[in-house]
């Protein structure tokens, strides 16, 4: 099993707020802030990107970015930050959603999770009715109001496919 779930685990106690409630951009970059991390504005990156310099972690961001793509590729540089992919001697790293590295998927999920927590999901689980239906209609419903038909559906899909995965790896409580 990938290790991703387990560091989840740990960036939800360590980000407070994290895969609890969805974050704005404000969020993220005061998130950010509180990390110590500098964010910038720069209109030459083509979403984002992240790199280190001078003992700190740096992101650049588009600020053209419409609110979904800026939570997302924000938050999928701040998943490189969070899981370590940022070191003093490591390549700036651009957000790329094509790549099919574990190092990029891994972001894009920790960047997906700022946008979509798996909280609904817990709701509808603890209630007995998780199902892909289910999530559909209250992703239609909700937020993701703007995301329409087959975009909307993978959108269901993945958090569906998050979800389990993290239930899979939680520790039991005892
Ligand atoms: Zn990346």
């Amino acid at each position: 099993m990938s290790s991703i779930y387990r560091e989840i685990f740990d960036l939800e106690k360590n980000w407070h707020g994290f895969n609890k409630n969805p974050f704005s951009k404000t969020d993220l970059i005061e998130l950010a802030e509180r990390n110590n991390i500098v964010v910038l504005k720069d209109h030459s990156v083509k979403n984002a990107c992240v790199f280190h310099y001078e003992k700190r972690k740096v992101v650049l961001y588009n600020p053209h970015l419409p609110e979904i793509d800026f939570a997302l590729s924000l938050g999928h540089e701040l998943g490189h930050i969070g899981l370590g992919h940022v070191t003093p001697h490591s390549e700036p790293l651009h957000a790329n959603y094509l790549s099919n590295s574990s190092m990029e998927k891994d972001a894009g999920i920790i960047g997906f999770l700022f946008w979509a927590p798996t909280t609904d999901l817990y709701r509808m689980d603890r209630d007995g009715r998780l199902n892909i239906e289910e999530i559909y209609n209250h992703c239609r419903n909700h937020r993701y109001g703007d995301v329409e038909g087959v975009d909307l559906e993978k959108l269901c899909k993945s958090r569906l496919r998050i979800y389990n995965a993290l239930k899979r790896s939680r520790r039991p409580h005892f």
